[in-house]
């Protein structure tokens, strides 16, 4: 890679997090965290792992009970064909999942379809690895989901492999299972290979199904799918994820790279991850109630305080507002920058205190919108709402 990695783009996000550092009591609505501890199986797990010495090298792929334990899962939870344990690669959280499902995937030159907006951070590791991003509008008035006649009509004969986010960062959309098996259906006829990002596969609203793409009949073999534990079990800074697909090629040049990049996923970690698969689940639920209803808070109190600024609808998954900015709105004097998102994320860390990631860091063609993160404290989104509503006023 070398001097090409210059070329790679970066997120917006870190932008932000300085300027954020700059603000005393801020609402850090701007980066993707939960506010909620891990459970107590988690942590039990992990204490009891120091306490054992489990602080050595561990097999490339992953403890071998964790594999078993996530076989299972991915079989009974996301129907996906997983044949044995092996076929589960422990990863450094998600976004090494991705990295190296890029790099194992991807050729010089090759097309990859992404929505649009898409998460900066996969972005960059398909340029990383030599791909050529081509994006393809997610619509608000769909749910932030894809007009399939729209994607299939931008597959050329470059087009290798298709990036598919459901639930989606950052707009919320979640797919039907008649996109998946719409999707499915020009992947079989096109000979395309699928990254599945299932990262927020237990953040669906409102009874939503969350379906996994490699589940649907022989995709498995052409899919990546990636799966955390950040999310599901708020471990964002315990880095624990995992992926699985059915091709063993990519299967072993994935294996090969954990073993150049980081040896083994931390120990202490992985038994941590056994101890919560094998505790009750009844937290992954728990977690998502409460998520939907600080989406209800949010959303609502936006509704109250600043209507005439900003509008959308309640996303259907994951723990963002994707909110568009009122062509009313016009950019303070004075703004150090002329794009519209970037003015208003300074308006509102600066003016405000609330912390939000410019629309633009998701894509050029979402200039016009703000994302917020509710996943945070109650009391944080609603003080984050009066100072929106002392600001908009
Ligand atoms: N995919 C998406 C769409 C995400 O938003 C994130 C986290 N922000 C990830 C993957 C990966 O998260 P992690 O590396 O913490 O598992």
């Amino acid at each position: 890679m070398g001097a090409s990695l210059d070329a790679v783009p970066t997120s917006g996000i870190i932008r932000i997090r300085d300027l954020m550092f700059a603000i005393e009591r801020p609402y850090r609505l701007d980066q993707g965290d939960v506010s909620f501890a891990v459970p107590e199986t988690f942590k039990a797990a992990m204490k009891a792992a120091i306490d054992a010495d489990h602080s050595h090298y561990l097999q490339t792929a992953g403890l071998p009970r964790i594999q078993e334990l996530l076989a299972a899962k991915l079989r009974r939870a996301n129907a996906i064909p997983v044949e044995s344990a092996g076929d589960v690669l422990m990863t450094s959280g998600g976004v090494h999942a991705l990295y190296l499902s890029c790099q194992s995937m991807i050729e010089p030159g090759d097309e990859v379809i992404i929505p649009d907006p898409v998460w900066p951070q996969m972005l960059s590791s398909i340029v990383a690895a030599g791909g050529t991003p081509v994006r393809v509008p997610l619509h608000e008035g769909l749910g932030w989901r894809f007009d399939l006649d729209e994607l299939a009509s931008r597959v050329t004969p470059k087009t290798r492999g298709v990036y598919v986010n459901s639930p989606g960062n950052p707009a919320g959309g979640v797919f039907t299972r008649a996109d998946m098996g719409r999707l499915a259906a020009l992947a079989l006829e096109h000979d395309l290979w699928v990254i599945a990002d299932e990262a927020y596969e237990d953040v669906v609203f409102d009874g939503r199904e969350h379906v996994s793409i490699a589940s649907l009949p022989g995709m498995h073999e052409r899919t990546s799918s990636i799966f955390t534990f950040s999310k599901t079990y708020a471990a964002t800074g315990l880095r624990i994820g995992y992926v699985t697909t059915g091709n063993p090629a990519w299967r072993s040049r994935m294996t090969k790279l954990v073993g150049m990049t980081i040896n083994n996923v931390s120990s202490v970690v992985q038994y941590g991850g056994i101890g919560v698969l094998e505790g009750d689940q009844a937290v992954v639920r728990q977690y998502r109630e409460e998520l939907q209803a600080r989406r209800d808070l949010f959303c609502v109190g936006i509704w109250d305080a600043a209507r005439h600024v900003f509008s959308g609808d309640p996303p259907a998954g994951a723990f963002y507002a994707f909110l568009g900015i009122d062509p009313s709105w016009k950019i303070p004097a004075g703004a150090s920058t002329a794009s519209r998102s970037w003015a208003m994320a300074e308006h509102l860390i600066g003016k405000g205190r609330i912390g939000c990631v410019p629309g633009i860091d998701f894509g050029p063609a979402s200039e016009g919108y703000v994302r917020f993160c509710f996943a945070r404290e109650r009391e944080e989104l609603l003080g984050a709402i009066t100072a929106m509503e002392e600001l908009f006023r």
